[in-house]
């Protein structure tokens, strides 16, 4: 039978315990999935492409179903050339909404063969973002409950310098 190939899209600066949630539960509907990270987006990162890459890496080493890597390809066109039908988001409050189907149109109007799949975060994790956990680290906060250990670790070396 073939693969069902599936790609979870993301910024993940830095990844928090709402993506774990989400790659936890999304990667049993796939045989594969890749966890893209965009190399050259506009947006202001705290840590570097690679950077943020090893943390992913060092996080999910345990899964032998995930492929962490970089593209410069539009996500659409990275979903083609992997050969997945699917990409994953997680669904957090309300306001997430609005972008994620302007976001899930637009990629529709793309490549009409790439389905959205949403998984809506678990609720304790649904006020959880990589913005709030550094503005937590930004003010010598602990991050631990919201992060990897070593995603915390990371936070706290890098805002040191
Ligand atoms: P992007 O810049 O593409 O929004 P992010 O790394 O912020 O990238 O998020 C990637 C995906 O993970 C998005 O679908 C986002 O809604 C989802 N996500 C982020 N944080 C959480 C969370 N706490 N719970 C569930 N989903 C989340």
């Amino acid at each position: 039978m073939e693969k069902r190939i599936g790609i979870y899209p993301g910024t993940f600066d830095p990844i928090t315990n709402g993506h774990l949630d989400i790659i936890n539960r999304g990667q049993k509907l796939f045989d594969l999935l890749y966890i893209v990270v965009p190399n050259n987006i506009q947006k202001n990162t705290l840590f570097t492409v690679d950077e943020r890459i090893n943390l992913l890496k060092e996080v999910l080493k345990d899964y032998d179903n995930i492929i962490i890597t970089k593209t410069d390809l539009l996500t659409v066109d990275f979903a083609k050339e992997v050969g997945a039908f699917a990409m994953l988001r997680g669904l957090r409050m309300v306001s997430d909404f609005e972008y994620e189907l302007q976001l899930s149109a637009i990629n529709k109007a793309m490549n009409e063969e790439i389905e959205t799949v949403f998984i809506m975060s678990s609720h304790e994790l649904s006020f959880l973002s990589s913005s709030s956990v550094k503005e937590i680290a930004k003010f010598g906060g602990d991050t631990s409950k919201f992060v990897p250990e070593v995603v915390a670790k990371a936070l706290e070396e890098k805002l040191k310098n």
